[in-house]
């Protein structure tokens, strides 16, 4: 039977951690702040944001939105984001992609002061990160190795495979797990023989974005998976096809409108030494690490 690696225990790890230290910084001078830029009405980016407003709230971080409309000028953001920079009570600023179209989102990050970039997307802190030096980490590949840790899965000279090469995910990620002395493969769209590649893993993390891709022949028997996808199943034909005799996730259809589901099949985890599921195992440590990352800047911004 495979572990299931559950990203919610590391989660509540992670903010049990948090509390103590957001609560000295309230004692000793205020709480963290967070604000998080959200641009007009995208239903799965409102999700993330209601999630990570949530986690704020409950660890007694302040949080703020602001909510421009949907057409939104450059200018106009660049204005907001410099406003948040010079605002003393603000640690983290977090601007949710993807951005409307007319909108240079390059010149709305680089305008962030990246000690406030708690993404971890600034230039600067991407130069900390390929330097190895102190700064923050995107949050995803972040909470994945706080998994790996809390999992005591030893990655030193372990094969491990990154399908995907985002800023966001499959790069840091990659480099990520080569300073844990991993030996590290990137695979994107244009790799050759992408099955055999991550069929050779020990170590194998899915960010592609394509609902149940990988099929058993990408995973090896006792490869750990990590599946960072989170791809929404709409129609029946393709939640029949994916979980084929699960009456579960028909009702989950029904009742929601739509059934999630990795990058990762199914039936190819049940044949994997542990992974993460979806939903339940990447998707809670991105949100903690945010917290952790806020957390982080507010005790450098206020010399703790
Ligand atoms: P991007 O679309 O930015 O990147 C996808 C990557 O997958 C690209 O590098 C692309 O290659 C590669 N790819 C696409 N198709 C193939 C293919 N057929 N074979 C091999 N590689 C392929 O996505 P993100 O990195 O932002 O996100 C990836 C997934 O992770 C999404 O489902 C997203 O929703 C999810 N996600 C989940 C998070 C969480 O908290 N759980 C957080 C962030 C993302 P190329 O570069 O050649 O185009």
């Amino acid at each position: 039977m495979a572990l299931i690696l559950d990203g919610k225990q590391v989660r509540d790890r992670i903010l049990a951690s948090l509390r103590p230290r957001v609560e000295k910084l309230a004692e000793a001078a205020r709480p963290p702040g967070l604000a998080v830029v959200l641009v007009g009405h995208n239903p799965a980016s409102e999700i993330y944001v209601r999630g990570k407003v949530k986690a704020c709230e409950e660890l007694g971080i302040h949080s703020e939105k602001h909510l421009p409309t949907s057409d939104v000028t450059t200018e106009e953001l660049l204005f907001l984001i410099r406003s948040l920079n010079e605002r003393p009570d603000i640690d983290g600023i977090l601007v949710q992609l993807p951005l409307p179209e007319q909108v240079d989102e390059d010149a709305v990050l680089m305008a962030l002061d990246p000690v406030k970039d708690v993404d971890g997307f600034h230039p600067v802190n991407v130069g900390h990160l390929v330097a190895g030096r102190p700064g923050p980490r995107p949050c995803t590949p972040s909470g994945i190795m706080r998994l790996f840790q809390h999992y005591k899965i030893d990655l030193a000279g372990k094969r491990a495979v990154v399908i995907g090469r985002s800023g966001i995910v499959g790069k840091p990620m990659a480099l990520l797990l080569l300073y844990a002395n991993a030996t590290v493969t990137i695979c994107h769209s244009r790799t050759r023989g992408l099955a055999a590649e991550c069929g050779r893993a020990d170590v194998l993390v899915a960010a592609i974005g394509r609902p149940a891709f990988l099929t058993g022949e990408f995973v090896a028997p006792d490869a750990v998976v990590v599946d960072v996808g989170i791809n929404r199943l709409k129609d029946r034909q393709s939640v029949e096809r994916i979980f084929p005799g699960d009456p579960e996730k028909l009702e989950e259809l029904g009742l929601k409108g739509s059934v999630l589901v990795g990058d990762v099949h199914p039936a190819a985890l049940s044949q994997c030494a542990a992974y993460t599921p979806v939903p339940g195992g990447v998707g809670p440590l991105t949100i903690a690490m945010l917290m952790s990352n806020t957390v982080e800047a507010a005790e450098r911004r206020l010399g703790f």
